[in-house]
């Protein structure tokens, strides 16, 4: 049977339980045997504002991901210059695991803007949309078909609770001076104390 792979693709500015809470719920929905975090480091849809430098979201997400067999960084998006399209990565995967079946996990306010990407229907010809509901997505499942047809039959939910923490809230609670005890993993908090990042 053909291996299962996740392709969890984001900015990760900084990680946080959302992301590692849908990775895991998608692990064990879609019986995978691995998660890829696809870190982009040149996210053309992110012009608008400062990404923390790849030197610190990559020791971040590292720290975030280590501990769990199943979740590996790629550094596809890391080892080539930008700007970092999806279809181009998700091709790029495509063409490495030839052989494995891959979904690419997102939450529902990326399945909203989806239609907006660069070459939409290039992402979903190589993979299956494996979608976590976030908090006021309004997601419209037969909205999107209708506007991008090879969604339908590429497409599942992951059963997954519904998390409403995001990056931009983190970075707007660290420079309030606001706790993010419990919402971003342990070593990522010390990681952002050490090196007074979103002050
Ligand atoms: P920002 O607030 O800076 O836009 P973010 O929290 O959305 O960041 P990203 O790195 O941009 O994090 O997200 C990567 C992927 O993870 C996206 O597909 C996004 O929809 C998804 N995601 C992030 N947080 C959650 C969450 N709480 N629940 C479900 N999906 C999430």
């Amino acid at each position: 049977m053909a291996e299962r792979i996740g392709i969890f693709g984001g900015t990760f500015d900084p990680p946080h339980l959302g992301h590692l809470i849908l990775a895991e719920c998608a692990v064990s929905a879609l019986n995978l045997s691995r998660v890829l975090f696809v870190l982009t480091a040149d996210p053309p849809h992110k012009r608008d504002h400062t990404i923390t430098p790849i030197t610190h979201r990559l020791p971040m997400i590292e720290r975030a991901i280590a501990g769990n067999s199943c979740f590996e960084l790629s550094r596809i998006d890391i080892d080539r210059p930008g700007p970092h399209y999806t279809s181009d990565t998700v091709r790029l995967l495509h063409e490495q695991f030839s052989d494995a079946q891959l979904f690419f996990l997102l939450g529902g306010d990326s399945l909203h803007d989806l239609p907006t990407w660069h070459d939409p229907a290039a992402i979903v010809a190589h993979v299956t949309l494996a979608v976590m509901r976030r908090p006021a997505d309004h997601v419209e499942i037969s909205q999107l078909i209708a506007q991008m047809p090879n969604v339908a039959g590429h497409f599942q939910f992951v059963d997954a609770p519904t998390i409403g923490i995001s990056a931009t809230q983190i970075r707007e609670r660290l420079h309030a001076g606001h706790s993010i005890r419990y919402q971003v993993p342990e070593a990522v908090i010390m990681y952002i104390q050490q090196h007074r990042l979103y002050v």
